[in-house]
C-alpha cells in the first residue's frame, strides 16, 4: 500500500478520524499539525506555542515558515507516514516536495452544512486526542473519554463564527492543492455520517490504486 500519504479536506470532514484508524491498523506514523500546535499551546514554556496561539484560536493559518519548521524534522527519518492537516497552502506543498516524495493524496469531500453540524458537536480528549461526535460517535459515558477517562473538551476553534472562518480559509488557501496534486489524488465521499463506511471506502480505494 502507498506509504507516504496526505489526508486533505475541509475542517470537520473526518479526515483526522480516518487517519487515526488507518494509522493504527497499518502501523503508520500519523502526523497531525493541528494536534502538534495545540500541544505546543498547552505547554506554557513553549515559544512556538506563544507564537501560534492567536492564529489557531481564530481559525487563521499559522505562517508557512513556522509550520514547515515544525514538520520537517518529524518526517525526515520516516519511510511511511500520514499527514493530517498539512500541507494547507501551495507554498507548504512546494516545500514538502523538496523534503520528500508523496505517494497519494486522499481528498475528503464534504459540504459546508455537514461540516458546521459536525464541528459544533465535536468533543475531543485533551489527553489522548481521541475525537467524538455527540450525534454520530458519542462517548459511552457522557463527557468522558472511552480510552483514558479524561473529561472531554470543546476545541476553542469549534464555535460557529470560527468554523465559518476556517471554511473560508480552506476554500481560499487549501483548495488550490487539488490541482497541485492532480495525478496523485484519490477522492472519498466524506459526507456519509458513518465512520466505518467511509473507512471501508477509503481502504477499498487505496487497495485498488496499489493493485
Ligand atoms: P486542525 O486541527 O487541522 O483543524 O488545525 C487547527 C488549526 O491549526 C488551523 O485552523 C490552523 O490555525 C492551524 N494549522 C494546522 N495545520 C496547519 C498548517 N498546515 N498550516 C497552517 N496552519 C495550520
Amino acid at each position: 500500500m502507498s506509504s507516504k500519504l496526505i489526508f486533505l479536506g475541509p475542517p470537520g470532514c473526518g479526515k483526522g478520524t480516518q487517519a487515526q484508524k488507518l494509522g493504527n491498523e497499518l502501523k503508520i506514523t500519523l502526523i497531525a499539525t493541528g494536534d502538534l500546535l495545540r500541544d505546543a499551546i498547552k505547554d506554557k514554556n513553549s515559544e512556538m506555542g506563544k507564537k501560534v496561539k492567536s492564529y489557531v484560536e481564530t481559525g487563521a493559518l499559522v505562517p508557512d515558515d513556522i509550520i514547515i519548521q515544525l514538520i520537517q524534522h518529524k518526517i525526515d527519518m520516516l519511510n511511511t507516514f500520514i499527514l493530517d492537516g498539512f500541507p494547507r497552502t501551495i507554498e507548504q506543498a512546494k516545500q514538502l516536495e523538496r523534503i520528500t516524495k508523496i505517494d497519494k493524496v486522499i481528498y475528503f469531500i464534504c459540504s459546508s452544512e455537514v461540516i458546521v453540524a459536525r464541528l459544533s458537536n465535536r468533543r475531543i480528549c485533551p489527553k489522548c486526542a481521541k475525537v467524538y461526535n455527540l450525534i454520530t460517535n458519542p462517548p459511552t459515558n457522557n463527557g468522558i473519554c472511552n480510552n483514558c477517562k479524561s473529561t472531554l473538551e470543546v476545541r476553542k476553534d469549534d464555535t460557529e463564527p470560527v468554523i465559518r472562518e476556517r471554511i473560508q480559509v480552506y476554500e481560499r488557501q487549501t483548495l488550490p492543492l487539488i490541482k497541485f496534486y492532480d495525478q496523485r489524488l484519490i477522492t472519498i465521499d466524506a459526507s456519509i455520517n458513518d465512520i466505518d463506511l467511509v473507512y471501508y471506502n477509503l481502504k477499498g480505494s487505496l487497495l485498488s490504486v496499489n493493485r
